[in-house]
């Protein structure tokens, strides 16, 4: 399998000699995903949740399909937990405005590492500023590890809500997810993952890690653009009020007001995104199908082969961590003197497309 050509599978790529090396901002789709949303829209489509005909009930079974396969590929106890968002910067939000917010109070601390993705930043900062709570932010070594008395010495009391990517999108480094739960929990602080770099490229298990938010997007894991995924502990979500409030999160309404509609669909207001779901369900297949195994071997020696060439250029420093293993395939460098807009539109020159600017 190591030595397969993957290539092929994707039509963009099959077809041209770029080196599309900018995966981490959005991945390319195989074939099998574009299939599967075009057979939605040709075989299935009607309104999900809504028609009680046949091709409404179906198309809803398709979706509902394509929840189970998310729930098990993050092993999660139910599908309830499984919400469907447009991109992991809409999950944030979704624990932003519909946990955080009616919860937190002036004094209450908010934990944040210094490596995270601006989605994971700027809705902690509005939570902050609305509930007077304090933002605080863990700092990390060069080679982006965040050591045990760091985290020992941040996590206290205060602490209510510590949000963290598993997988820095700057450095590539896994930063100590199970560690950060487990003194989270003693103190009765929940814990919000950004799965944004680590859901494409290594297990991720929700359950055994015990995180209580969980999100990732759809476009960076092969699936389409549009569909996003917010794991959340049953019994959490169920005490949230909705995010977004409109058709197909009720349950019943009058003139006055309404009751929702039960887990997961209380979250998921409006005409929702099934042909996105059925292409996601179809790009879980397709890692699957290779497996997590023969992904990660073969990022780790793709990175490896980087970094050896990239050593070699001059003035050139590549940041982070020495070893390539603890990279997850991103490998984020400077060149002393030369901008990086200079360097990204030079590569283009050569057909070479990578991601440029301030992170
Ligand atoms: N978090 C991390 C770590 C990311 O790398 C990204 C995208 O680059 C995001 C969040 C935001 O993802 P999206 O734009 O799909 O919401």
């Amino acid at each position: 399998d190591f030595k397969m050509d993957y290539k092929k599978d994707f039509p963009l790529l099959a077809e041209s000699d770029i080196a599309y090396l900018d995966n981490a901002a959005t991945e390319q789709r195989p074939a099998c995903v574009l299939d599967a949303e075009r057979e939605f829209y040709e075989r299935w489509n009607a309104n999900p949740l809504r028609g009680l005909y046949e091709l409404g009930v179906e198309a809803t079974e398709q979706y509902e399909h394509a929840r189970e396969r998310v729930a098990r590929f993050v092993h999660a106890k139910s599908e309830r937990e499984i919400i469907f968002t447009r991109n992991t910067t809409e999950g944030i939000n979704l624990v932003a405005y519909s946990y955080a917010l009616p919860q937190l109070k002036p004094g209450d601390e908010i934990l944040v590492t210094i490596m995270e993705h601006h989605s994971n930043l700027l809705p902690w900062q509005m939570v902050a500023r609305q509930t007077g709570a304090v933002l605080k932010f863990l700092e990390c070594t060069q080679e982006g590890t965040l050591p045990d008395e760091v985290l020992e010495a941040a996590i206290t009391e205060k602490t209510k809500l510590v949000a963290v990517a598993q997988v820095s999108n700057v450095l590539g480094c896994v930063n100590p997810v199970e560690k950060i739960v487990k003194l989270a929990h003693e103190k009765g602080a929940v814990v919000v993952v950004d799965a944004a770099q680590s859901a494409p490229h290594m297990p991720v298990d929700v359950t055994a890690l015990d995180v209580d938010f969980l999100a990732f997007s759809g476009h960076k894991l092969m699936g389409p653009m549009g569909i996003g995924v917010l794991y959340g502990k049953e019994e959490l979500l169920e005490k949230m009020p909705p995010f977004l409030t409109g058709g197909e999160m009720i349950s019943s309404v009058t003139r006055e007001g309404a009751t929702y509609a039960k887990l997961p669909h209380k979250f998921e207001a409006g005409t929702v995104n099934a042909a996105g779901a059925a292409g996601l369900a179809a790009a879980i297949r397709y890692v699957e199908k290779i497996g997590f195994d023969t992904i990660m071997a073969k990022e780790e020696a793709l990175t490896k082969r980087a970094m050896e060439g990239l050593k070699k250029v001059p003035h050139l420093h590549i940041l982070g961590d020495e070893a390539p293993e603890n990279h997850t395939g991103i490998v984020a460098f400077t060149i002393e003197g030369v901008h990086p807009h200079d360097v990204s539109e030079i590569l283009s020159s050569d057909g070479i497309d990578v991601r440029a600017g301030h992170h």
